[in-house]
């Protein structure tokens, strides 16, 4: 399947990081995943139209990484598989499910997807499809813990998939770290579910006090061996970075950070990952999009040498 593309960057339908469309995840390496839905947000809406930004923001994307000289093009067949088509968007329990088919089809493939959302209730579904077979291991960076229960009504909110996650055995809350959280609340039920289950959450204080590197070392000890889901929400960084999103919180990480996390989980059993929660209503700059497809790429590099790594063994 030919990737390479000569044209210039601006031209042509985009696609994520300009790499073919594809239709079925059938002998592909790595799916790329728009997750076009916020059906699952508590305030600011518009996450609905990130894949397509994200898009657009990813043409910018070249192959050979800086610091690692990975070239994961090279390294892996990679295609941009379109975006998961609902056809109930105002019922979230078949959006969940819909999502969840979607993501089991690239499974059963043998693909690795890399997603963009979409509002966080998006996870959920993409943990129970990779999960199915043995409980995942999640870096999780994020302002908010996302741990919370029912709101208004609904289980299926942004502020739940990993409650619900850890409910249906999918994830392994002891194997989970939630890295930049942050932000009143009124009430700490997510906090507290976090903590009681077992999570491992490093506040933004803590964060800022151990530097990066150490933060990267307590999230390798914390998902050790494990086949490794890396969930990005964009209001884990600062809104100075990334503005475009519904629910952001002063004091948070910055992007080089944000990509020496991603990049400190090299050499992992990555399985797959996702970067949430742009909202291109609220990014004036368009510069949340560009951020969300760099996150994007660097969790590509990672997920393309832990691809490699298993058909070598
Ligand atoms: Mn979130
Ligand atoms: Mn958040």
């Amino acid at each position: 399947m030919e990737s390479t593309i000569s044209h210039p960057r601006y031209m042509g339908i985009p696609t994520f990081m300009r790499q073919i469309y594809a239709e079925s995840a059938e002998g592909l390496d790595i799916a790329l995943v728009g997750i076009p839905y916020d059906g699952g947000v508590t305030n600011r809406p518009g996450a609905r139209h990130g894949p397509r930004e994200i898009r657009d923001a990813s043409s910018l994307t070249r192959a050979i990484h800086h610091v690692t000289q990975v070239n994961p093009f090279e390294m892996c067949t990679i295609a941009d598989l379109g975006d998961v088509m609902f056809s109930k968007v105002f019922d979230d329990a078949v959006s969940m499910a819909e999502i969840e088919v979607f993501f089991a089809n690239i499974v059963k493939a043998g693909a690795a997807p890399i997603s963009a959302g979409g509002d966080h209730s998006v996870t959920y579904p993409i943990l129970k499809a990779l999960g199915a077979e043995a409980p995942l291991h999640v870096v999780h960076i994020d302002a908010h813990t996302d741990t919370w229960d029912v709101f208004q009504g609904s289980k299926f909110h942004h502020g739940a998939p990993f409650r619900r996650a850890v409910e249906d055995g999918v994830i392994d809350p002891k194997s989970m770290i939630q890295i930049g959280i942050r932000g009143a609340q009124n009430e700490t039920t997510g906090w507290d579910y976090s903590l009681e289950s077992g999570m491992r959450v490093i506040f933004m204080e803590e964060f800022t006090a151990l530097g990066v590197d150490a933060v990267v070392a307590e999230a390798r000890r914390v998902v050790g061996k494990g086949p490794v889901y890396i969930s990005f929400d964009v209001d884990g960084l600062d809104p100075v970075y990334a503005p475009g999103t519904g629910t952001p919180e002063i004091g948070g990480l910055t992007t080089i950070e944000g990509q020496a996390l991603i990049r400190g989980l090299r050499g992992l059993n990555i399985v797959g990952g996702d970067v949430v929660e742009v909202s291109p209503p609220f990014d004036q700059t368009g510069n949340t999009s560009m951020v969300a497809a760099t996150l994007m790429y660097e969790m590509l590099c990672i997920l393309a040498e832990a691809v490699e790594a298993r058909k070598n063994t």
